[in-house]
This record gives C-alpha cells, sequence and structure tokens, in this order.
C-alpha cells in the first residue's frame, strides 16, 4: 500500500474527531466517519441531563493541540464542550467526512484483500483498508432488568437519554443509582421536585469540587499569553497525576483522601444517620470518586430522602422495596450507568477465520496497550480495554492512542503492508504484567464497580500513570507486529 490506505473511524466524539483532525495533519485524508446521531461530541451531546458537566478541569478536558482560552468555568458544562468539539470539527475541515445517523452494526476482515467490510445498520457495507474505533466505553445506556418497570406509566428515562419534554417541577421524582451523572443532576431537580427519593445501592466517595468562573480578565489574559494558558494547562495535568498516588498501592495517601472526604460528608450533612447511610464501606477509589459541590447540600432539602433498601419491583405508580415499603412516584429517572465491559458489542466485529471479538472477549476484554487486538488487523480502538483513568483526562489518553494509531496507518503506506497484526504473545505479555499491576490497585479492592467484570477482572483501568501509558504509546514497535506485505 503506498498510496494513503482508507480509514473508517466509528464515533464522531473525542476520540473520532481527534483520529480525523490528525490524519489530517499528517496529510491523509481519505478517511470517513460514521456517526450513529445528527451531531459530533459523543457523550458530551448524549448526555443533556440538567447539570451534566465535567469534573476534569476544562483547560486539561480539551485537545492539547487545541486550547481554549475562551472557557467560561473551571468545571465547563456539556453544552459548552459539545460546543468545542463541534468548532473544533468545522475548524480542522471534518464536517465533509462525517456520515451523520450512520451506525455500524458490524465489520469483518477479508485477509486476502487486506480490508475491512464495515455493515452498517441499514445495511450498506463499506470497504477500508483500516477500522478505528473512536465509541469508548459510555455510550450504550444500562437499563437494569427491574420488574415492573416495562408497566410503569409516568416518564421513565435513562440519564444518557434525557426526555426534556417532561417537565418534573412539582413532580414526585425517584432516582435510581447515585454515581457521577446523578450526583450531577440530582441537585437541580432537587430544586423544582415537590419530592425526589433517591435509591441508593452503594454508597461513593465525594469530594469538593471548588468550581470558579473565569472573569474577562482572565480569558484576555488567557488569550494574550498562549504560554501561560500551556502552562496553566500542564499545572492541572500534574495536579490531577498526583492523584494515582492514592490507587496505587500505597495507603497513606488513600487514608488522607478518604479523611478528606469524610471532614466535607460532616460539613455538608448535619445528619448523623443520614451521614452513615452516604458512607463507603470500601477503599476510596475502588469505584469512581464523585468530584461535586452541590450533591450533598441537596440531599440536606426537606424534599429529598435516601433510601438503601433494595428495590423488589416497579407498578403502574410507585416503586416498591424489600422492606415492605412503597413509593409513589410519578417520573423515575435510571442514573444506571453503562454496559462498559462489553466494549464494542452489539457491533459484531470478526477478524482472520471469522474469529469473533466478543468470543475472545468472553472471560474479559483485552487488548496490546488498549489499542490492537491479536488477530484483528489493521483495528485500532482509541479509549479500548484498560485505558480509562480514575484520577486524569481521558483526552491525553485519548491523544496518545490516536498518535500510536496515525503512526501505523503511516507505516502502511511507507512500507507497503498490506497489514500489521500485533503478535499474540506480544499481547499476552502485555496484559499479564497489566493484570499484575493493577492487583495492586483501589481498583481490584472489595467493591463492585463498572471497571470490572462480573468475575472480578478489571477490564477498563489505566494501571498506573498516565505518564506511563504516554510513554509506551508513543511510537509503535514495529516488531511487535505480524506485517504481512501487500502481494
Ligand atoms: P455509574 O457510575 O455506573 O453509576 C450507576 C449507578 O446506578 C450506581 O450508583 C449503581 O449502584 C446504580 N445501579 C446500577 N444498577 C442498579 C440496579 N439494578 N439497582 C439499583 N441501582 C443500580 O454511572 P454514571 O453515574 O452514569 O457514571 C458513569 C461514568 O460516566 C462515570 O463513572 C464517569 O466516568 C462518567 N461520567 C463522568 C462525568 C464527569 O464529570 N466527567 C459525569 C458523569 C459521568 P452501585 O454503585 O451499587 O453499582
Amino acid at each position: 500500500m503506498s498510496a494513503a490506505p482508507t480509514v473508517v473511524i466509528l464515533g464522531a466524539g473525542v476520540s473520532g474527531l481527534c483520529t480525523g483532525i490528525q490524519l489530517l495533519k499528517a496529510g491523509i485524508s481519505s478517511f470517513t466517519i460514521l456517526e450513529k446521531s445528527d451531531r459530533v461530541g459523543g457523550t458530551w451531546y448524549d448526555n443533556q441531563y440538567p447539570g451534566a458537566a465535567c469534573d476534569v478541569p476544562s483547560h486539561f478536558y480539551c485537545y492539547s493541540f487545541e486550547p481554549n482560552p475562551e472557557w467560561s468555568r473551571k468545571f465547563s458544562g456539556q453544552a459548552e464542550i459539545q460546543a468545542y468539539l463541534q468548532r473544533c470539527a468545522e475548524k480542522y475541515g471534518l464536517i465533509p467526512h462525517i456520515r451523520f445517523r450512520t451506525e455500524c452494526a458490524g465489520a469483518s476482515f477479508d485477509e486476502r484483500k487486506g480490508v475491512w467490510r464495515v455493515r452498517t445498520s441499514d445495511g450498506e457495507e463499506l470497504t477500508t483498508h483500516v477500522l478505528v474505533s473512536g465509541v469508548g466505553q459510555l455510550n450504550r445506556p444500562h437499563v437494569p432488568d427491574l420488574p415492573g418497570l416495562a408497566d410503569f406509566e409516568g416518564a421513565a428515562f435513562h440519564s444518557a437519554r434525557w426526555q426534556h419534554a417532561h417537565d418534573l417541577t412539582g413532580k414526585r421524582v425517584a432516582v435510581i443509582g447515585n454515581g457521577a451523572s446523578a450526583i450531577q443532576f440530582i441537585p437541580p431537580v432537587a430544586k423544582v421536585a415537590k419530592q425526589l427519593t433517591i435509591f441508593q445501592r452503594s454508597a461513593n466517595w465525594v469530594v469538593p469540587r471548588g468550581d470558579y468562573a473565569y472573569s474577562e480578565r482572565a480569558k484576555r489574559i488567557f488569550r494574550s499569553f498562549p504560554w501561560l494558558l500551556r502552562l496553566y494547562r500542564w499545572y492541572f495535568y500534574w495536579q490531577l497525576e498526583k492523584n494515582f498516588l492514592a490507587f496505587g498501592g500505597e495507603g497513606r495517601i488513600a487514608r488522607m483522601m478518604e479523611k478528606g472526604a469524610r471532614g466535607w460528608l460532616e460539613s455538608a450533612i448535619p445528619d448523623a444517620k443520614l451521614r452513615e447511610v452516604l458512607t463507603p464501606d470500601y477503599r476510596v477509589g475502588c469505584k469512581r470518586i464523585l468530584i461535586d459541590d452541590d450533591f450533598y447540600p441537596a440531599l440536606a432539602r426537606p424534599n429529598v430522602s435516601v433510601t438503601t433498601s433494595e428495590i423488589s419491583r416497579i407498578t403502574r405508580d410507585a416503586i416498591e422495596t424489600k422492606d415492605g415499603a412503597s413509593q409513589p412516584v410519578d417520573a423515575i429517572i435510571l442514573a444506571t450507568g453503562f454496559e462498559t465491559t462489553s466494549f464494542l458489542a452489539p457491533m459484531q466485529i470478526e477478524g482472520v477465520d471469522g474469529k469473533k471479538l466478543e468470543e475472545i472477549w468472553g472471560p474479559g476484554a483485552e487488548a496490546h496497550l488498549g489499542l490492537c487486538v491479536s488477530g484483528f488487523p489493521n483495528f485500532f480502538m482509541m479509549y479500548g480495554p484498560n485505558t480509562n483513568l480514575g484520577h486524569n483526562s481521558i483526552i491525553f489518553m485519548i491523544e496518545a492512542q490516536v498518535r500510536y494509531t496515525v503512526q501505523c496507518i503511516q507505516a502502511l503506506a511507507q512500507r507497503g503492508l498490506r497489514y500489521l497484526d500485533v503478535k499474540p504473545d506480544v499481547q499476552e505479555r502485555y496484559n499479564a504484567e497489566l493484570q499484575r499491576d493493577l492487583s495492586h490497585t483501589a481498583w481490584a479492592a472489595g467493591c463492585k464497580s463498572w471497571y470490572k467484570t462480573a468475575s472480578g477482572k478489571v477490564t477498563n483501568n489505566w494501571s498506573s500513570f498516565t505518564v506511563k501509558y504516554w510513554w509506551k504509546t508513543r511510537r509503535p514497535k514495529l516488531e511487535e507486529f505480524k506485517r504481512v506485505p501487500r502481494t
């Protein structure tokens, strides 16, 4: 392959857009982005619940090559982040490359021709040399199998599919779940609802966010001194990066973090009984730490209550719990998270010899550097297995993955290769080391979380500092791949 390979990218979120931009920067314009919705932004378009915002500082939750002096706050909201991504897509000329309302149903690798055949859910087939997944880990809402849910007669929807047409003012609202999404929309909903009941299965560690707005003067300074903006960005990077110390084995920092979180709980919740309900029984970091200023104060409101009894069933107009109580409600919001450990499902990805990704991932997904899977040539995943973080910006990881992928694509062209396929022993060694490292982290400690499978294998999180991931991915080692020349 001496001409630039063709590339199909799945998803126009942070990863897909970044891949497109870097391909264009590398002089490769032979790519198409398939996006199932009608706008760019991915998760930042899907999640439009009230209060949706990012809990990573905006000046580090943006592309390194596209700093934004205009961020309105330390932690900007969903609409602002989506608008930023839209601006990037327009500025870099990506829009003509995007096919909106086009969903990928699956893809199979044709080894003889060295191409992927990508099927859309409309039955169309596209052929491409390289397939890049930018669908991430948090795109398919998890709807729990609660008896009676389908018969509920009020409004019921998932937080990532918010139904704005349902005005919750003066309503009795139930929220199932209390993770990162729930804690952001509970405060605004509590302000308007008649009554809000949170069905909590387990408590979370919550630390204050310390949000603030940037003044016009601050923005002017950022605009005038780009180097200062860059310095500010790296200040956030190192501030976040150090937090891995709390997850990576050594207990002292974790205990300090727990102490801080307990202090915040004490100061925000005067009711000792409620404090007990809200105190986690597992090590900090095992589940995602929640970063918020408004959640605890909202729980202290007289119209808000927390129920810990397990839900037994849902009737036409109420939620019944195992303690025999029945809570009449007008609306149910499922803040129950996402299907995280099945990664690319329900897409059917078939590699060499018809090997199915979902089958080989049966015991738990794994990949080399979270990017490539042996037997699935010329296939790269952004934000794939074991690349999620509990402490820093995922955009940093995504940029590292995109850099690696673009270099692999360039190697295909420059070396006249039909395909690159990571060697099985390379992938095996990498994952053995990764799982060894993960076994010492907070994620492997005793809790259930979306970071791991039902059997306890941590499939979602990276095992170390992000700087280590950056180092490992800065240049692909082509000797780690089976390199098949064009015939
Ligand atoms: P989540 O963290 O997975 O939380 C799901 C919640 O639903 C948990 O409280 C869980 O309880 C509960 N739940 C699930 N199934 C249930 C059932 N059958 N019955 C009762 N409760 C049930 O989901 P999320 O809050 O949507 O957040 C997902 C991820 O999205 C976050 O961890 C984060 O990475 C990302 N996010 C980021 C931001 C940001 O600011 N950057 C904001 C929102 C989301 P258990 O805890 O007991 O399992």
